[in-house]
């Protein structure tokens, strides 16, 4: 959700503040805004209503607005349309104070219904416009400079926030502040920089601060200050970010996500590479020994979107591999509903970001229970890799595109070593298929590779299908797992209604639904489960559906039930949600390009849910 930059150093700010924003453009974009400043008091603030590129336009690429000192935002909005007015920066009446937010301020009505009791008027329709001006009201009330009247703020709002912002008297710096919405810092010799992501910094620095929750910072040029609360200076470790900057950019495909699938093969096993040393699964790195896994006797998944379709293909592999039972919950419905957790159990929070609002929400549930956590996460040192007990990376690099595809297959794999792990130090799977397990995993990424070679076929195919209005897939076990995710990629980046079933389900309502020429995907990887999900295909199929098979390699009797198939290479039936998820991510790419959207930044959605 939304991405803000800031820079404070000798060049020109705004080219620059541009150019971070481009990068966290994946986080928002239905608006987006500047403000810059020199040594003096004049601050420009200049927004756009939509994509960056009205911004950009507006200010000649930034060149148009002067000043050395500036914050940028690229919006999601939470509160108030998508215009040109409700676009950040927002300031105070006199501009004594400029400021960018991400989050929700959930008491921003009670908030402004006292500003405007003190003479404050209100242009915007946004929960931001309250905070700026509670910081504005605070500084002048009290004259009690930027740390109190931050402070003050922090202690008076609820919600969730990542501020940065501006004082009239106080030019060369930016002051920020956040609460369970992400944030780093980073610094060069002479100029610091802040934003919501690590791309948006990568170009410039690679030496950045996390700053904690309920922490406040000061940054001038090569320089910054942490504070607590108590407005008491405190220290802070400067870490290394490893990406590289190549990873942040197109490589010659024409979208992010088309690139990203193309990285899965890599981030499969860099992931795998990661934590299996010596033929054995070390998570000692990840803070979870031999010990903190054999005293876990129950597991529950928290997580949102495609990745709580991981948590689904984990708990089948957990629950069969290591006889442990499973309980998979979407984090948002998990926080509220009180749930019973036993000190015996282990919480595992799957987000790519680390940052998803209910995901983290989730991990601090468990702990005020008691219960022992194990974040699963893409992105170093965010916050739910700091709040977590134990936190497996994954190794898939940064993820541009909004919808999901080699972070998805990484989760996935940080998932089946957990899973063989958890079944070895319990004794249910002996030495051979410990190692029979691993060395199937270490072929994932060269049959990933083969399955990617077919994307011509893929395409041909989903083009017959661009004009579709509704797409089912349905699949049994695992590959109702796999369902769920190739339908979601379906419709969040093509914008045709599309469900997945579980095979056997259908016939109680949603069959009603299937006409002539209505596309089935039906997904039949696991063995057991074949002739019973080939027995659903028919049933359609006689209903006029047009039936297509994504299957592994060897049942080829499928061609007389669908009419077209897909195959993937045989593996273990364990693993083969690595091996079909990736038609199925090529389908929603295509459907996406054949009918001209922006496949990248698909409507309404942003990348890191940083909301509830
Ligand atoms: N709640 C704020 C708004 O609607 C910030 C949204 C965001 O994070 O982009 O403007």
């Amino acid at each position: 959700m939304c991405g803000i930059v800031g820079y404070v150093g000798p060049e020109q700010a705004a080219p620059i503040l541009l150019e971070g924003l481009t990068r966290l453009e994946y986080r928002g974009y239905d608006s987006a805004g500047l403000a810059v400043r020199d040594g003096n008091n004049r601050v420009e603030v200049v927004k756009a209503k939509g994509r960056l590129k009205a911004l950009k336009d507006k200010t000649n690429d930034g060149s148009a607005l002067k000043g050395n000192t500036g914050i940028g935002h690229t919006r999601w909005a939470t509160h108030g349309e998508p215009s040109e007015n409700n676009a950040h920066p927002h300031i105070s009446d006199d501009l004594n104070v400029v400021a960018v937010h991400n989050g929700i301020i959930e008491n921003f009505t009670e908030i402004k219904e006292k500003l405007i009791k003190n003479r404050y008027s209100f242009y915007s329709e946004t929960d931001t416009e309250a905070i700026v001006k509670l910081i504005d009201y605070y500084y002048k009330k009290y004259n009690i400079g930027p740390i109190d009247a931050i402070a003050k703020t922090m202690v008076r709002v609820r919600g969730s926030y990542a501020i940065a912002v501006m004082f009239k008297d106080l030019p060369g710096e930016i002051w920020v502040a956040r609460k369970d919405s992400p944030m780093i810092i980073g610094v060069s010799d002479d100029a610091t920089y802040v934003a919501s992501d690590v791309p948006a910094i990568l170009n410039h620095t690679r030496s950045v601060y996390y700053i904690g929750n309920l922490e406040m910072a000061c940054l001038r040029a090569g320089e910054v200050h942490f504070y607590n609360l108590d407005g008491d200076e405190i220290g802070k470790e400067l870490s290394t970010i490893e990406w590289d900057t190549e990873a942040a950019e197109k490589g010659g495909f024409e979208h992010f996500m088309m690139k990203e699938i193309h990285e899965q093969p890599k981030a499969v096993s860099d992931t795998m590479n990661a934590y299996v040393k010596d033929g054995s699964i070390d998570f000692e790195a990840a803070g979870l020994s031999s010990e903190k896994l054999k005293k876990v006797k129950r597991v529950y998944i928290a997580a949102c979107g495609s990745a709580y379709h991981v948590g689904m293909t984990a708990q089948y592999i957990i629950e069969s591999l290591a006889r442990v039972p499973v309980r998979v919950e979407l984090a948002s419905e998990f926080r509220y509903r009180n749930p019973i957790l036993e000190e015996d159990s282990l919480v595992i929070a799957i987000s790519q970001s680390g940052e998803t609002a209910d995901t983290l929400a989730a991990i601090r549930e468990a702990k005020e229970n008691g219960v022992p956590t194990l974040g699963i996460v893409n992105v170093v040192g965010s916050s739910i890799a700091r709040e977590a007990d134990s936190v497996i990376n994954t190794m898939a690099g940064p993820e541009i595109a909004v919808a999901t595809t080699k972070a998805y297959s990484a989760q996935l794999i940080a998932m089946y070593l957990f899973a063989i792990k958890l079944a070895f130090e319990n004794g249910k799977i002996d030495k051979e298929r410990h190692d029979g397990l691993l060395a199937e995993m270490a072929t994932l990424p060269s049959k990933i590779s083969k399955v990617l070679e077919d994307k011509e076929r893929i395409q041909w195919f989903t083009a017959k299908f661009s004009l579709a209005h509704d797409v089912f897939f349905i699949g049994r076990g695992m590959d109702y797992a796999i369902c769920l995710e190739g339908s979601l990629k379906m419709k969040e980046i093509s914008y045709i209604h599309s469900e997945a079933y579980a095979a056997g389900e259908l016939k109680h309502g949603t069959i009603s639904l299937v006409e002539d020429g209505t596309l089935v995907i039906g997904v039949l990887t696991q063995p057991e489960l074949y002739e019973k999900t080939r027995s659903n295909l028919v049933e359609v199929k006689s209903r006029g559906a047009y039936l297509m098979g994504l299957t592994s390699a060897g049942n080829y009797g499928i061609e007389d039930t669908v009419d077209f198939t897909i195959y993937i290479p045989k593996t273990d039936p364990l693993f083969a949600d690595s091996l079909a998820v990736v038609p199925l991510q090529l389908m929603g790419y295509y459907m996406s390009v054949g009918r001209g959207l922006d496949v990248d930044k698909p409507r309404n959605l942003a990348k890191s849910v940083t909301v509830e």
